[in-house]
C-alpha cells in the first residue's frame, strides 16, 4: 500500500488578537503504523469554533492549552480507514477532537461513532446533532429555564448556537428577540426562523434596541457575546431573570483586560441569576437532546445553516470568520 501522508496545521505562536497565518505552521509527515487498540481516522470535516481561540492561549481553559508545536486542537468528523480496536471498523464515521489534520490516530477515548441518518448530512453532526445542538438545548432549557410567555434575548443570534436557541425559545412559547450584526442576518431570523424581533447591534444602540423590542423587560438572556451587550441586557432584566452564560465572544481576542460588566448590581436588585455552563457537562444526557432536536427538525420547527469552507489549507483564515461575523451558520472546513 502507498504510504499515507498527513497534512497538518500546528500551533506555531501564541496569537495576539485575532489569529494570523504566522500563528500556524503547515507540516506534512508519514502516517505511522497503528498499535493495538488504535484506529486511523481520515478526517472529512473540521469544526471551527470560537473556543479554538482560547485553546491557543498560554493559559489553560477547561482543557489544557495547546502546546506550541502541537497539531491544533479541533473537533472533526472522519471515516475510520484502519482499525486495531475491536469497537471500530473501516467505514465507520466518528467524531471527536481529531485535530486540524487530514489523518488522526486515536485509541477511541473521547470519540463517538456517528449514526447514518437518511437525509441528514454528515456536517449536521458538527452542528444540530453535535455540540452545537446540545449547547443550545441544555444552555437554554436547563440553565435558562424559559417559560411560555417570557421574553428571551439571544446574542450572536444568527450564529450556529444562537439560531437554534431562538427557535427552541419559540417552541417553548417565548417571545424571542435576536441580536445580530447585519440586516441580512436579522431578516433571516424573523422571516425564516420565526424570531419576534431583532436588533442589528452595528446599526442601533443596544440599550435602545432592547427598549424597543422588549417592552416588558427581559426574563431570559442567552449570552453568547458578553461586553456591551451583556451590560445592556443587565440594565433591563426583570425580577427573577436568568442569564445563561454560554460564551463571551467579544472578549476572545482582547489584548488588554476587559472592563465591566458595570450593571451586575442589577442581579441584586432583580434577584436574578447568571450561570455559566459547558456543553461537556451534558454529554451523558445527549440522547434526550438529540431526540428532541431530531423531532423538531422533522416537524419543520427547526432549521439550521452550515457554512462550508473548502480545504484544510484555509483553516487559519477561515476561523476568523467567527470573529468578523462573516460566517453564515455552523462554520466547518471540508478537508
Ligand atoms: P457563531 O456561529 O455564533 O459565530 C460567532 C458569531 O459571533 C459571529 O458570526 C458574529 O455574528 C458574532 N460575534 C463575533 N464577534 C462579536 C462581537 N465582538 N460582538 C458581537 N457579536 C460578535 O459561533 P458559535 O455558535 O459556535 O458560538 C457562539 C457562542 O457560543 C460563542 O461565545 C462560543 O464560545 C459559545 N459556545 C459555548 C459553548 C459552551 O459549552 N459553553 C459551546 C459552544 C459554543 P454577528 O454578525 O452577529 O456579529
Amino acid at each position: 500500500m502507498t504510504e499515507r501522508i498527513n497534512r497538518q496545521w500546528r500551533l506555531a505562536a501564541r496569537p495576539v488578537g485575532r489569529f494570523k497565518d504566522s500563528d500556524f505552521k503547515w507540516t506534512t509527515e508519514a502516517v505511522p503504523q497503528l498499535k493495538d487498540g488504535e484506529l486511523l481516522v481520515h478526517n472529512r470535516y473540521l469544526s471551527l469554533d470560537p473556543t479554538n481561540r482560547g485553546w491557543a492561549n498560554e493559559i489553560d481553559t477547561y482543557l489544557p492549552a495547546v502546546r506550541l508545536g502541537d497539531v491544533m486542537r479541533g473537533g472533526a468528523i472522519g471515516e475510520v480507514e484502519e482499525s486495531r480496536n475491536p469497537n471500530y471498523k473501516p467505514g465507520d464515521f466518528v467524531s471527536g477532537l481529531l485535530g486540524w489534520q487530514e489523518y488522526a490516530i486515536t485509541n477511541g477515548t473521547g470519540i463517538s461513532k456517528l449514526p447514518n441518518i437518511p437525509g441528514v448530512p454528515m456536517t449536521a453532526h458538527l452542528g444540530l446533532f453535535g455540540h452545537i445542538g446540545l449547547t443550545a438545548y441544555y444552555g437554554l432549557l436547563d440553565v435558562g429555564q424559559p417559560k411560555a410567555g417570557e421574553t428571551l434575548v439571544v446574542s450572536a443570534a444568527a450564529g450556529a448556537v444562537g439560531s437554534l436557541v431562538g427557535q427552541i425559545g419559540k417552541i417553548v412559547g417565548c417571545r424571542v428577540v435576536g441580536i445580530a450584526g447585519s440586516d441580512e442576518k436579522c431578516r433571516w431570523l424573523t422571516e425564516d426562523l420565526g424570531f419576534d424581533a431583532t436588533i442589528n447591534y452595528k446599526k442601533e444602540k443596544i440599550s435602545e434596541g432592547l427598549k424597543r423590542t422588549c417592552p416588558k423587560g427581559i426574563d431570559v438572556d442567552f449570552e453568547n457575546v458578553g461586553g456591551e451587550i451583556l451590560d445592556a441586557v443587565l440594565a433591563q432584566i426583570n425580577l427573577g431573570a436568568r442569564i445563561s452564560l454560554c460564551g463571551m465572544i467579544s472578549q476572545y481576542n482582547a489584548t488588554e483586560p476587559v472592563p465591566g460588566p458595570y450593571n451586575l448590581v442589577m442581579l441584586v436588585v432583580r434577584r436574578a441569576r447568571i450561570q455559566g455552563f459547558l456543553v461537556s457537562d451534558y454529554m451523558d444526557r445527549a440522547a434526550e437532546a438529540m431526540t428532541a432536536l431530531g423531532r423538531w427538525l422533522m416537524e419543520g420547527k427547526i432549521k439550521y445553516r452550515v457554512d462550508i469552507v473548502e480545504g484544510l489549507e484555509e483553516a487559519p483564515r477561515a476561523v476568523n470568520k467567527l470573529f468578523e461575523g462573516s460566517n453564515t451558520g455552523k462554520l466547518v472546513v471540508k478537508i
